[in-house]
């Protein structure tokens, strides 16, 4: 999987590895390109790998390893601010920055703002809604993430018990998590950067439950970034990987918000609390999909480093003798190791082609959404 360039730099590679890419049975620029998605983009992943390693800021990951958390906290934010910025100079894509989250190892802040905000904005807000919100976020007066997930459910989302119970007195929704197990727990950028959040919660209108709608709620103040009053916010603490992220947990008791907060495009509820819905409610869970099949790419993206580095390893490292008089061989010639690398190898190159061919899939069911208003792709 390594991305062989045919430059300069290439002369100055270990012999062994020069030697192992001449013997390459196929052709390395072309599988590159299968891998990139064309010429276009293989040229375009090179320009960004010069622009972003070029940068102090996207330099010597391996750093990280002896890095505290506030330090992995500090640095992935200010990572986060930069990419944000070349985004909004450069106008890349949301394809190109897919790009380029993946040549900085996904290692920066505020990721969720992008990968779930905004884009629960634009499918779950109404058009008076996204007039409101889309340019507060996509000028980062407000930042924002995506808590769904709560302590005692994760998977099944008709198990979630956070609340939101609409007063027609005041036209507002009161939130709630009622019990410990319904304290929003893991979403990402909650527990320290967010000021916002879209929260899923069980709507209540007249003692009768409608099921998981989206609001999107204020969690900090925007002037000293404390917590409003009623909520309680903060981080999981440290995990096995991602320290960098402030994965949070949320506890509400009576937060009132207004009732134009509920994101009302497929699901309505009027000032006197009538409940109308003209859509699906499978809509409401689309965002989280788009993230479970990004998922299946993440896990290729480090399923292919870590093989890269590994082969290229085995093909370095020499060690033992098979016999007295030779040389001591590269361990990537033992079976016992082959057998280790290549199954391995082989996964990943089937992970890649699993993973974009559910993009693909996830592409035409938005493509059926948005041209014939049709949600069968999606499960009940
Ligand atoms: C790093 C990280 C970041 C996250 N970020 C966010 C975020 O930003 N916002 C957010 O809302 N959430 C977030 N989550 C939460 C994530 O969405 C949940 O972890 C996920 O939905 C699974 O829920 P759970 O952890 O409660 O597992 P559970 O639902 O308890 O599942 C446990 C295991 O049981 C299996 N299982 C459960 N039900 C079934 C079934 N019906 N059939 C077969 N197998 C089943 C699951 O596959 C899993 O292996 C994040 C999680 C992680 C780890």
């Amino acid at each position: 999987m390594a991305n062989t360039t045919t430059d300069d730099s290439r002369k100055e590679n270990n012999q062994d590895l020069t030697l192992e890419r001449s013997n390459a049975s196929f052709n390395i620029n072309e599988i590159t390109e299968i891998i990139d998605g064309g010429v276009d983009k293989t040229k375009f992943r090179k320009e960004m790998e010069k622009l972003l390693f070029d940068d102090p800021l996207f330099k010597d990951f391996y750093k990280n390893f002896f890095k505290t958390r506030s330090e992995l906290y500090e640095e992935s934010i200010a990572r986060g601010v930069q990419l944000f910025s070349l985004r909004q100079k450069y106008k890349w894509t949301d394809q190109q920055f897919e790009v380029i989250e993946d040549l900085v190892n996904h290692l920066f802040g505020m990721s969720l703002h992008f990968t779930m905000f905004i884009p629960s904005l634009e499918r779950l807000a109404t058009e008076t809604q996204k007039a409101k919100w889309l340019p507060l976020a996509t000028n980062f007066r407000i930042l924002g993430t995506y808590a769904q997930t709560e302590m005692g459910h994760g998977t099944y989302l008709q198990g979630l018990e956070t609340t939101a119970t609409y007063d027609p007195v005041t036209e507002e929704f009161i939130l709630n998590t009622p019990h410990k197990s319904s304290m929003k727990w893991w979403p990402g950028s909650l527990g320290k950067s967010s000021t916002h959040a879209v929260v899923q919660a069980v709507l209540i209108i007249n003692g009768k439950n409608y099921g998981m709608h989206p609001f999107v709620l204020q969690l900090r103040s925007l002037d000293n970034h404390m917590p409003l009053p009623g909520i309680e916010v903060g981080d999981i603490g440290p995990k096995m990987t991602l320290n960098y992220n402030d994965n949070g947990f949320l506890l509400l008791k009576n937060v009132r918000i207004p009732r134009q907060h509920m994101l009302m495009k497929h699901a309505q509820v009027s000032s006197d609390g009538k409940y109308t819905s003209s859509g699906p409610n499978k809509a409401i869970y689309a965002t989280m999909v788009l993230v479970r099949v990004k998922m299946t790419k993440w896990v290729h993206d480090a399923l292919r480093k870590a093989i890269t580095t590994a082969v290229r390893y085995s093909a370095v490292r020499h060690q033992s003798k098979m016999d007295d008089s030779g040389p001591e061989p590269q361990i990537l010639d033992y079976q016992t190791q082959q057998y280790k690398l290549f199954p391995v190898l082989a996964d990943t190159y089937a992970l890649f082609f699993m993973s974009r061919n559910l993009r693909r899939q996830y592409n035409r069911m938005m493509e059926d959404i948005r041209n014939k208003g049709s949600y069968k792709m999606l499960a009940e």
